[in-house]
């Protein structure tokens, strides 16, 4: 091989091992944004089923536990991360498989900056997390930060958390119901 051809070579396979990694995370971040975008599609959905659930009920409240909505055959597939593999259960146990994680306050007075669902980094290839407000309002956050807000809401006392035995399982145990209303 001519000094050359060598040079060229090098040259070849230099270039391949700084561009290969950046185009790679570029293919990462395009799938992480893609999916947070659904997934919080899907966290409005669910406010705009809460909110038409409240009105109806007369309810200054959010419902005790998410299977006291009856869920449609298109709503309750929002239930789902697009990010996880659970598959859609029955709508009249979604308590049981749902992969977002159900904060019910039980003092009746909910703080607006207290999450009413949050979506897990499990679901987001373990990066980052999205939650929903009360106020429709939603926001994703990078795991570390997700996880120090869970600590936090698990810490207050007036919450009830509910959490789907799949999800437990999938957590290893992370994330767990608490005094949920109406199922101890
Ligand atoms: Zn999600």
């Amino acid at each position: 091989m001519s000094s050359n051809r060598f040079g060229c070579a090098v040259v070849s396979v230099l270039a391949a091992a700084i561009v290969v990694p950046l185009f790679l995370n570029a293919v990462a971040n395009h799938r992480l944004l893609t999916l947070r975008s659904t997934c919080v599609q899907h966290l409005r959905n669910i406010s705009v089923v809460f909110e038409a659930y409240r009105e109806s009920h007369s309810l200054s409240n959010y419902p005790p536990r998410l299977s006291a909505i009856n869920w449609t055959s298109s709503s309750v597939t929002d239930l789902v991360c697009p990010g996880s593999r659970v598959q859609v259960g029955s709508t009249s146990s979604v308590d049981e498989w749902t992969d977002y994680i159900y904060i019910v306050d039980l003092s009746g007075r909910r703080a607006p900056d207290t999450p009413l669902l949050l979506c897990p980094p499990a679901n987001h290839y373990g990066r980052e997390g999205c939650l929903l407000y009360s106020d429709g309002f939603t926001r994703c956050m990078w795991q570390p930060e997700f996880d120090r807000l869970v600590d936090e809401l698990y810490a207050n006392t007036n919450l009830a958390i509910a959490v789907s035995e799949t999800l437990t399982k999938r957590s290893e145990g992370r994330y767990r119901s608490r005094r949920c209303p109406g199922r101890g």
